[in-house]
């Protein structure tokens, strides 16, 4: 039994060593993926369940590391956010996501409204507004086709700096939606509180369909924000049964890997 200890607590040791070696390394590098533009962004198609129709996208970023290849985000965000450099990797996503949007109105094609993540850190970020009204004139994009995806428990934070910047970006015209709602702490009250343009449904509550109580919580919720006017779109929607239970419900906006897969611009942009 000691020997089993020893080595549960020696493997432990191990990882966590591992874990912060691997913390150095993200934010020794990060600044050169930057600076190389080793970072890519993709774009995950948003649509109409009905029609099949596109209705837009998902901004999510990429790193395309010169020697690990392609690391997925949820390995170094929480990295990131820990140290502030979400921050200007957020910066460098939405910059790209506008120069994206400019260079298919001077081609001609129609561009459809793209939702950007927006790091919990921006609650302290004195010009998350300014970033935003700058990107939107520099590259002559008009902010209806930018929404901004502020995740619940971010916005359960109760910051009144983030509400005064919501207030003031929507006013330019810029959409807000809540994202991973059901996800974290509950936001009932933010639902009749804060002026949200849409929420993402967290794809947690479809894992049980199968399950009556489940199926009863989702489609109340989906009813809810249905009375209360709030756009809605479920994410993580994966099955054929997944999407006839939401259309039933009335929730018809999805995003999951049942249409699409997060793909780089170039793709896209052939989809429009
Ligand atoms: P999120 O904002 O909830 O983004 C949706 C995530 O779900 C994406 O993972 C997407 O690839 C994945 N997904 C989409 N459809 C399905 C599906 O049908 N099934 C499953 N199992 N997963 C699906 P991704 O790209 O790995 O991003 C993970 C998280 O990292 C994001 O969660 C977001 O919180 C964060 N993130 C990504 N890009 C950025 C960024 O540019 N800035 C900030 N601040 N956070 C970002
Ligand atoms: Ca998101
Ligand atoms: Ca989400
Ligand atoms: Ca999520």
């Amino acid at each position: 039994i000691k020997g089993k200890v020893f080595s549960f607590y020696s493997f432990y040791d191990n990882d966590l060593r591992n874990s912060l070696m691997l913390e150095k390394k993200i934010e020794n590098e990060i600044t050169t993926a930057l600076k190389e533009k080793q970072l890519e962004v993709h774009i995950q198609p948003k649509v109409n369940m009905k029609t099949g129709q596109i209705i837009g996208g998902e901004a999510l970023v990429r790193w395309n590391h010169p020697h690990d290849g392609y690391l997925y985000p949820n390995l170094y965000i929480p990295v990131l956010e820990k140290s502030g450099y979400i921050v200007d990797v957020d910066i460098y996503v939405w910059t790209e996501v506008f120069q994206f949007l400019q260079k298919l109105i001077e081609r001609g094609v129609t561009p459809l409204p793209i939702s950007l993540n927006v790091s919990r850190l921006h609650e302290y970020q004195k010009d998350f507004v300014e970033v935003l009204c700058c990107l939107s004139r520099e590259y002559k994009i008009p902010p209806n086709l930018i929404t901004l995806e502020i995740t619940e428990s971010a916005l359960a934070e109760d910051s009144t700096f983030l509400f005064q910047c919501m207030g003031k970006l929507q006013e330019k015209g810029f959409s807000f939606s809540m994202d991973d709602f059901g996800s974290g702490y509950s936001s009932m009250n933010m639902l009749k509180d804060e002026p949200l343009d849409e929420v993402k449904i967290d794809r947690l509550f479809l894992r049980n369909l199968g399950n009556s109580k489940s199926r009863t919580v989702i489609r109340h919720i989906i009813f809810m924000l249905a009375e209360l006017g709030i756009d809605m779109i479920a994410e993580g929607v994966e099955t054929k049964e997944q999407e006839q239970f939401l259309l039933e419900c009335g929730c018809y906006k999805a995003q999951g890997y049942l249409y699409y897969k997060p793909m780089p611009l170039v793709d896209f942009e052939k989809l429009l």
